[in-house]
């Protein structure tokens, strides 16, 4: 029954993988401390990307150390801070007047009980989940504090979050990195993601003539307040997700898949 309601592409072995975490892999929680990783989930990271000869990674906006926390002991290819971060890179220089805007936003988040302030190397995050009424407040401080650095930060609503953080990168901007070396060059990018900041990977696979996943409710009917997306399959929630990620490790071989595989 639940197989039936999916939407999702045939899996073939020449893909790359590219995941979100919050909303995919774990279900979104009250707080971003407070996600769970299912248990089997590390080690399906693992064989999943023994199946796609590597070439499987996570496109996140949390903190590359949250990432690795959050799977170990697997630690899978992966771009942190939306694509701002990169394992074995130096960090990027940040904007001018980026650490004045620690004092607004906290007291901000004081004056809200129930906001949470999250710090990130690039960039801040005000979580309004147990405070909605405060969602356009946090947007308009954003909004008026990103043109105060230079250059200017990008302020990104998301699922009862506003992030304001570095320009320059993007969950795109990521893909077409990875897509650019081995593993993944030569391969068909899919893209799987639940949230606004996920429209740039879903547009980005697009071009590459890859797919486009959105686990959440279907918003191509129009009638719900959310824009339309991007994405070109869909699937219903997390756990639907996870299901389908889980049978990708046990697909069929393709008849004529040769030890050179594919991605040549
Ligand atoms: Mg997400």
């Amino acid at each position: 029954m639940t197989v039936a309601a999916l939407r999702l592409p045939d899996p073939r072995p020449d893909w790359a993988l590219f995941l979100d975490v919050d909303g995919c892999l774990v279900d979104i929680a009250p707080t971003p401390d407070a996600v769970v990783v299912e248990p089997g989930l590390p080690a399906l990271l693992d064989r999943l990307a023994v199946r796609f000869g590597g070439a499987l990674a996570l496109v996140s906006g949390r903190p590359l150390a949250e990432l690795e926390q959050l799977f170990h002991p697997a630690r899978p290819a992966a771009a942190g801070q939306h694509g701002l971060e990169w394992r074995g890179r130096p960090p990027l220089p940040r904007p001018e007047g980026f650490e004045a805007l620690d004092a607004p936003l906290q007291a901000f988040a004081e004056a809200h009980p129930g906001v949470l302030l999250e710090r990130k190397s690039h960039g801040f995050a005000l979580h309004y989940r147990a405070a909605p009424a405060a969602g356009a407040g946090a947007l308009a401080l954003a909004r008026r504090l990103a043109a105060t650095t230079a250059p200017e930060l990008r302020v990104m609503p998301g699922k009862m979050v506003v992030e304001l953080r570095m320009a320059g990168a993007d969950k795109g901007t990521a893909i077409r990195a990875f897509m650019e070396a081995p593993p993944f060059r030569g391969r068909v990018p899919v893209f799987a993601g639940d949230d606004v900041t996920d429209e740039d990977g879903f547009a980005m696979v697009n071009a590459m003539g890859g797919h486009s996943i959105r686990v959440g409710p279907d918003i191509g009917s129009g009638h719900g307040a959310p824009p339309a997306s991007a994405a070109r399959w869909t699937v219903p929630d997390a756990p639907g997700f996870r299901r389908w990620l889980a049978g990708l490790v046990v697909m069929d071989e393709p008849a004529g898949e040769g030890a050179g595989g594919p991605g040549t």
